[in-house]
């Protein structure tokens, strides 16, 4: 039996079609509409079992009229202005007690300043962040939910309904208000570029240094995917490593150019980190990696002119074994700084974010979905406020990997194979080892010529150098 949908659904494109079946499984009634009306119909004529609880319409308001008072409405649709567009055209139409969720990958500055206007507003606003590509958003995605605590009582259950299962528990958590929702997806995506990156490495270390075929590499992922590494994105590099291209005959990832897309969330983790002053290096080199890769006439180049910097590895090459503990060391490195900034935004937005959830709702649904997760959540739990290298079983993890992660780097450092991340991994692990920097030497320099002063280490109050009148 039909009933009078309470939630809708606008921009059924990959994640907003996935969703709302998703959502009508779940056992809801739901109205939706998109900008192109023959979408909607061919949306609704392919849905199955599932059209009966689909109302297509073909105007906004009609859309809001398909709709029991109080609305949920879901927004899937570009981020940015389109996102505004459809808040100014919903504005009039909407009553006291509707809902406006932004489920797109917004910033989470458009977020903050959406929710502060609404509060002028009859209707409410919130901003979640889902993870989990189109599969996900059909099967279950991760989400992030930024609102009151008021929202989240009242989208909860539909959220955790359609959201992945961890051993049964949802994948969907309010993270705190406003923004929050969205930058934590934001750090997700970060950490995301940073996870496929290192992969990236060392698959380059297997291919340019050891002349491993593409099977060859999908052997030694499948195999890592049945140990610590296990997780959705060595999974499917195994996956991509085993396909052939149809129409060559090649292994696949060979006709693939080596140019990578980005829609800029990783960007922005990178930029948000530098305004909160947390070193998060593996993510900003797995972002600048991407921006060098896209410059492909400048490596042409630089390989005319230098000669080309990759060669075979020394020797035998670096075992298998070595290689995924370089990986397992890199991964814990770069959740560290991944968590480190959340827990730095926490205190710079008054944002009482839920670490061990968020490494919760990263379980599984999202793109970097790992049994590692797992582990990270008790330690969390376990050690609040810590950084995560000094909660086992991590701290025993990196002690053992660390070697791994050094002979990598150094092997490849010596074939001139680029690896980035891995590498600025390490270096940040050194730097925080380290009892003496040689920030010493900024600082005298900064004096030198800038009088900034200095602190001593005999804590003697004379904070600058007998250099003054020497700023030539
Ligand atoms: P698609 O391009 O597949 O779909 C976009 C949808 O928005 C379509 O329904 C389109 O309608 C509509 N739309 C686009 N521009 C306008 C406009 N100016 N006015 C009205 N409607 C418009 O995008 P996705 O489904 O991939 O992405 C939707 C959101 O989800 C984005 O914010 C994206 O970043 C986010 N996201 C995407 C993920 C993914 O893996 N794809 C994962 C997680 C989040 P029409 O049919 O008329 O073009």
């Amino acid at each position: 039996m039909s009933e009078q949908p309470q939630v809708g659904l606008i921009g059924l494109g990959t994640m907003g079609a996935a969703l709302s079946l998703n959502i009508a499984e779940k056992g809801h009634f739901l109205a939706v509409y998109n900008r192109t009306g023959s979408v909607t119909d061919t949306f609704v004529q392919t849905a199955g079992d599932l059209a009966p609880r689909l109302t297509p319409t073909k105007t906004l308001e009609n859309f809001v009229a398909a709709i029991k008072a109080p609305r949920v409405i879901i927004l899937m649709v570009p981020a940015g202005p389109v996102v505004d567009d459809h808040i100014d055209a919903l504005k009039p139409l909407l009553g006291p007690d509707d809902l406006i969720i932004d489920a797109g990958n917004a910033n989470f500055y458009d977020t903050e300043r959406r929710a502060k206007r609404a509060q002028n507003e009859k209707f409410g606003f919130i901003g979640i962040g889902v993870s989990g590509g189109e599969s996900g958003a059909r099967h279950g995605p991760s989400i992030m939910v930024g609102g009151t605590e008021a929202d989240w009582a009242r989208v909860a259950p539909m959220l955790e309904a359609i959201s992945a299962k961890y051993d049964g528990t949802p994948c969907a958590s309010l993270m705190g208000p406003g923004g929050a929702g969205h930058f934590v997806k934001m750090v997700h995506n970060g950490i995301e570029y940073a996870d496929m990156q290192m992969i990236a490495e060392v698959y380059s270390l297997m291919r340019d240094g050891m002349a491993y075929k593409a099977p060859q590499v999908a052997d030694v992922f499948e195999n890592w995917n049945k140990g610590r590494l296990a997780s959705y994105l060595i999974e499917i590099s195994a996956k991509v490593a085993r396909a052939e291209d149809p129409i060559s005959g090649n292994a696949m990832l060979d006709v693939i150019l080596d140019k990578a897309g980005q829609k800029g969330t990783g960007r922005w983790t990178a930029i948000e980190a530098q305004q909160l002053a947390v070193p998060v290096p593996v993510i900003e080199a797995a972002v600048a990696a991407r921006n060098l890769s896209a410059r492909l006439d400048t490596r042409q180049r630089g390989a005319e002119y230098f000669g080309d910097a990759q060669k075979a590895l020394e020797g035998e090459g670096i075992a298998a074994k070595t290689l995924e503990k370089a990986l397992i060391a890199g991964k814990i490195l770069c959740y560290a700084q991944g968590f480190e900034m959340l827990a730095a935004a926490a205190t710079h937005f008054g944002w009482d974010l839920p670490m061990p959830a968020i490494a919760r709702v990263w379980r599984e649904g999202c793109i970097i979905r790992s049994d590692m997760l797992n582990d990270m959540a008790t330690a969390l739990t376990n050690n609040p406020g810590d950084n995560l290298i000094f909660a086992e079983p991590f701290s025993g993890l990196l002690k053992d990997c660390e070697a791994a992660l050094r002979d990598t780097v150094i092997a490849a450092t010596k074939a001139g194979i680029a690896v980035p991340a891995l590498a600025a991994g390490l270096s940040w692990f050194d730097s925080i080892r380290t009892r003496r920097t040689s920030a010493n030497m900024i600082q005298a320099q900064r004096d030198y010529f800038g009088a900034h002063g200095f602190e001593r280490v005999d804590g003697k109050n004379e904070p600058h150098g007998p250099w003054a009148g020497h700023e030539d």
